[in-house]
């Protein structure tokens, strides 16, 4: 009774204050319009460590890191905020006691009733337990990677050796076998190549210097060279010749590799793959459609997720991890670019890439 009177004397706007302001797991600051603290929730005070009279006042710009703050991070967080409606990162953060931990964070304008900026208000989570589990996680596979990568070598040297035998002894029985081993092999490569790949990825670490070349250079040759990989498929390449890029070729290889050998894999009944290379005034463009089972509309959306597989591409069993599309995108953006694919499931799917079509000059203007 006497518990149901007592609450009667909280409208529910009461409790929602209540509950912002004892959060603790959520650090919650509103700040003025220059990014000065105007007040904040005891998960403030419990993760960053300030208490409500030491910090109402000051600027937010302290919690970031001091090569944040000389990268004008916190001025910028407020200014995509206003542009874009909100602005949502993941940076490290700093604790009055000096301390830093990982912050996944949004900030959001606060509009008067005619639309102007009175301030903003900032979300915050600690994701540090999170972080450390992906960190230990991307260390595990970029060493298990690199130290597989020798002995796979190894094993596809001897691979060629034991290939050439089996042909001059004519042994029926072996060459089976061999081309067995070669498949295993030539999977386990692929799948080396796109852990490498996401660990470079992540470091943003890469051995080899940008260059001009030709696109349509460079397509043809992997046309070709994967063309020798495989008698169940044609490809056919058409387009313009002079589309000429600046851009790391091993990377925008790989991307051309990993979209050719999907739209074999993923068109075992269909004969045709057309590669389509194209440019306009400003960008050039490469498409690859197969006419294989294509992706139904809801996958479209996470295709380009790490370790995504559509569920029709399981249902068939066709081999993969779900690297080569999430590798891709991610190069392609670096290289200011798009990658995109239009599909229909039965009917096939064409993926597009397209890139500035830049000269050596103006790129690194
Ligand atoms: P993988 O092929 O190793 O699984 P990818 O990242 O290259 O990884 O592709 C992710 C997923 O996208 C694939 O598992 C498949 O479900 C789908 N996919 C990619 N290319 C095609 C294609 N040409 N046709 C149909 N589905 C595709």
């Amino acid at each position: 009774m006497r518990k149901g009177r007592k609450s009667e004397l909280f409208s529910p706007q009461d409790k929602l204050i209540f509950l912002v302001e004892n959060t603790k797991e959520y650090v919650i600051i509103v700040l003025d319009t220059k990014g000065k603290v105007e007040d904040w929730n005891k998960g403030a005070e419990h993760l960053l460590g300030y208490t409500q009279r030491e910090i109402v006042g000051k600027n937010f710009s302290r919690f970031f890191t001091p090569e944040d703050r000389k990268a004008k991070r916190p001025e910028n967080e407020l200014k995509k905020a206003i542009q874009e409606g909100k602005g949502e990162d993941e940076n490290w953060l700093v604790r009055q006691d000096g301390s830093w931990f990982w912050a996944s964070g949004m900030t959001t304008p606060i509009l008067d009733k005619v639309g102007n900026v009175i301030g903003f208000a900032k979300i915050v989570r600690d994701l540090t337990d999170k972080r450390e589990i992906q960190q230990q996680q991307e260390d595990f596979i970029s060493i298990a990677s690199h130290e597989l990568r020798t002995p796979l070598t190894i094993a596809k040297l001897l691979r060629d050796a034991l290939g050439k035998h089996l042909k001059q002894t004519k042994d029926i029985e072996g060459i089976a076998y061999f081309e067995k081993i070669s498949h295993a092999l030539n999977q386990l490569d692929t799948l080396l190549r796109d852990l490498l790949s996401v660990g470079r990825m992540q470091t943003g670490k890469v051995d080899y210097e940008k260059e001009e070349f030709s696109l349509w250079d460079l397509t043809q040759d992997i046309v070709e060279e994967v063309q020798q990989t495989t008698n169940s498929h044609h490809i056919e390449i058409h387009g313009t010749k002079s589309a000429r890029i600046y851009a790391y070729k091993p990377q925008i290889s790989e991307v051309i590799i990993n979209l050719l050998t999907n739209a074999i894999k993923y068109s075992p009944n269909e004969k045709k793959i057309i590669v389509t290379v194209s440019s306009a005034k400003k960008f050039v463009t490469v498409s690859i459609q197969d006419f294989g089972i294509g992706i139904a509309h809801q996958s479209i959306e996470k295709l380009f997720d790490r370790f995504y597989r559509t569920p029709l591409s399981r249902e068939k069993g066709v081999p993969g991890v779900g690297l080569g599309l999430y590798i891709s995108k991610k190069i392609i953006e670096n290289h200011k670019g798009t990658l995109g694919v239009k599909s229909t499931v039965g009917k096939g799917s064409t993926f597009s890439f397209t890139l500035p079509f830049l000269s050596k000059r103006i790129s690194s203007l």
